[in-house]
């Protein structure tokens, strides 16, 4: 299991290049599917430690087409942190902004997979839960096509500025995650592998529309706190709302997220909603469509 081993790896070893996707992959989705990587890492694997900086593990990318077996992970048993209060927290804000805020909160579905502004969060998983998107890709990674055209524009125009940033993560499968979930209950048990490891069916990266960025200038910042200092960090702060994308993961808002921050984690949710989240000064999907979030139910 490539794939696990060397995500374990690079707990401690570091982000290393990741090559792109090979010419031909998205015509091979499934197979890549099957074999994408997944370990723990943002969202789908991140938790807060006491210090308030995400602990994940960068995800390398994988060149292979054949199926995986889903063996499990080994997991790194150390050092665990705790995870982000699991206390339910419900909604707190109303579901529509009122006329002013200028757009139709019902648009798009809050709750299809398919839709730009589904909401998965430890409360709230995919339906189906092993929802599979289409693909596509930019950059070398794999992102559902209606996100493509704004993550492209994305990267442009950080490149335009002179920041180069990263693609480190995109789509995950959900039977990956699955398997390295499975791996990391069998390893610490229920609690503890979820301090570590989302759970399939909970993570945005399954979405195909959820992507964490890095730095060209700072790679070891990379799934680090100290991203959000970078060059490419404060860039993506500033701009990412203008492509239609939203930091998820922010400080102030893990209680109803679920997540500690994450400054590298982006979520697509087209211009519209990006810029009516900043407009009304929201930072959270939760709360634009009444989800419930916080930590799993159990
Ligand atoms: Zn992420």
């Amino acid at each position: 299991m490539v794939h696990t081993d060397a995500g374990v790896t690079a707990l401690f070893v570091r982000a290393r290049p990741i090559g792109p996707v090979p010419a031909g992959a998205a015509a091979r989705a499934g197979a890549v599917l099957a074999a994408t990587l997944v370990v723990t890492g943002c969202a789908a694997g991140t938790t807060q430690a006491a210090d308030g900086v995400g602990l994940a593990v960068p995800e390398p990318r994988t060149t292979a087409v054949a199926p995986q077996k889903a063996g499990p992970p080994s997991p790194v048993p150390s050092p665990v942190p705790s995870p982000v209060p699991s206390e339910v927290v419900g909604p707190v804000g109303d579901r529509a902004a009122g006329p002013a805020a200028g757009l139709d909160l019902t648009k798009h579905s809050a709750s299809d997979p398919a839709s730009p502004w589904v909401v998965v969060n430890k409360r709230t998983p995919l339906d189906p839960i092993d929802y599979e998107p289409e693909l596509t890709v930019v950059r070398g990674y794999l992102v559902r096509p209606d996100a493509a055209p704004d993550l492209t524009a994305l990267l442009d125009a950080a490149d335009a500025d002179g920041v180069h940033l990263t693609l480190r993560s995109a789509y995950r499968a959900y039977p990956k995650q699955a398997a390295v979930y499975d791996g990391w209950v069998a390893r610490l048990g229920d609690e503890q592998a979820d301090a570590v490891s989302a759970r399939p069916g909970h993570s945005e990266h399954q979405t195909g529309i959820a992507v964490d960025v890095g730095s060209s200038t700072r790679p070891e910042c990379d799934f680090e706190g100290c991203f959000v200092a970078t060059v490419e960090g404060r860039w993506v702060a500033e701009h990412a709302v203008e492509h239609g994308f939203l930091v998820r993961y922010a400080p102030g808002n893990s209680t109803v997220t679920g997540y500690g921050p994450e400054s590298w984690h982006l979520r697509w949710v087209g211009r519209e909603l990006a810029a009516h989240l900043r407009d009304t000064g929201r930072t959270t999907l939760e709360e634009v469509f009444d989800v419930p979030g916080g930590g799993y139910a159990r």
